[in-house]
């Protein structure tokens, strides 16, 4: 009986192979941070890591670490329950309103992870007399939450203001209508124009969702987000997030913005009524993260200097940059195979980077995209750009 799917599969995953697009998990042996030890064929190396999602460097965080230890002895390890039925402790509400407080918002929903949350969020609050209008370039995790909503869909081109307008037009068929974006797109680093988007909801009478995923703790001057930076705190009817990125690199996820809101996802939303509390000890860790955001700016100035200096060197080095607003510096090479070939020397010369082709980037759009943290320090910083030019050289990039 398996064997004709077993054939199948292996035929499918041989093709995969074939095009060059197989995957493989390069296996860290140290905890993560901005320099790790990596297992290889012949042994172990040492990198410096330009590829993690730790924009504050605190996945590795003495103060998180001894938060989550303290409160795994104090409320134990597990909930062994969703919410609603047993699955709430303090820590939980904590979190809840000290995100809720970080963003300006009434109040906040935990989820397992940020794919939960969008995943979670059309369906309860949209039938089919509803509308929602999405960036082209959102995440996977918005547009299947959309695909589980049975609201009329509508698409705008990235960041394309007038599209929007367009397709806002065609959506005043329907009762109700919300705008759904990315709020730092991963692979260019561009910021959504939030405040554009925001007008045009005024206008057409729209509710915005934004996703801080990328860009909670990263942009604005505070790291408080899109929102801070357009200066729209408290405006934006729905945002969603992630614990895993800025905000301690662990896992969870949350949607925070109007109440009512929130109140409805509390009922109706399927990865909250379904699925397992996010544990006590990630809670704590995740209140003691906005603690330490907000009561100084230094991780956030250190990552927009990194940024800043890494991404300035570069251009000057004469790599062809995408513009962005974030701490995602995509480094264009267009085609595939370089890609994959300057980062494989890359990575001869110390420096830890993926790099991005098609289907994960528009087809003759290769490149190798460069995440910096405030745990970079110029050394590390240098090293870098040392090895990107060398490379860049070698391959005739630059
Ligand atoms: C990473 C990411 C997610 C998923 O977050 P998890 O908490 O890891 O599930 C969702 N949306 C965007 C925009 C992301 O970048």
């Amino acid at each position: 009986m398996y064997q004709d799917f077993q054939n199948h599969l292996n035929a499918e995953l041989q093709q995969i192979r074939d095009a060059g697009l197989y995957k493989n998990e390069r296996v860290i042996i140290t905890p993560q941070s901005s320099g790790i030890r990596v297992a290889t064929a012949s042994g172990e190396a040492e990198v410096i890591n330009f590829c993690a999602n730790n924009y504050l460097g605190l996945a590795n965080n003495a103060e998180l670490i001894e938060a989550a230890k303290e409160r795994m002895d104090s409320r134990g390890y597990g909930m062994a329950s969703v919410r609603f039925i047993c699955g709430t402790q303090d820590t939980h509400k904590q979190l809840e309103q000290a995100i809720s407080d970080f963003f300006g918002t009434e109040d906040t929903i935990l989820y397992a992870a940020c794919f939960d949350a969008n995943g979670g969020l059309f369906e309860p609050l949209l039938t089919e007399e509803d509308a929602i209008i999405s960036d082209a370039l959102n995440h996977a995790s918005i547009i299947d939450g959309v695909r589980l909503c049975k609201a009329v869909r509508y698409r705008y081109s990235n960041g394309d203001m007038e599209d929007l307008e367009k397709q806002l037009q065609a959506a005043q068929k329907q009762r109700f209508r919300i705008i759904a974006t990315d709020g730092v797109f991963s692979m260019d680093g561009n910021v959504c124009p939030l405040d554009k988007i925001y007008r045009l909801a005024q206008r057409y009478n729209a509710v915005v969702m934004v996703d801080e995923s990328h860009s909670a703790g990263v942009v604005g001057k505070t790291g408080h987000g899109v929102t801070e930076l357009y200066d729209l705190r408290g405006k934006v009817e729905i945002i969603t997030g992630t614990l895993g990125k800025a905000f301690g690199g662990s896992v969870g996820g949350f949607t925070t913005g109007r109440k009512e809101i929130i109140q409805m996802l509390r009922q109706r939303s399927r990865p909250y009524l379904f699925s397992n509390s996010i544990p006590p000890m990630i809670a704590a860790a995740g209140l003691k993260t906005l603690e330490i955001l907000t009561r100084d700016n230094s991780l956030q100035d250190r990552l927009h200097e990194n940024t800043d200096y890494f991404i300035t060197r570069m251009k000057a080095a004469g790599f062809d940059i995408k513009p962005t607003q974030s701490a995602i510096c995509a480094v264009m090479l267009y085609d595939a195979r370089l890609s994959q070939d300057f980062a494989a020397k890359l990575q001869d010369e110390g420096i830890y980077v993926t790099g991005f082709y098609y289907p994960v980037v528009p087809k003759g759009q290769a490149r190798i995209r460069v995440q910096l943290s405030a745990a970079h320090t110029k050394e590390q910083l240098d090293k870098g750009i040392a090895a990107f030019r060398k490379v860049g050289k070698e391959l005739n990039v630059i």
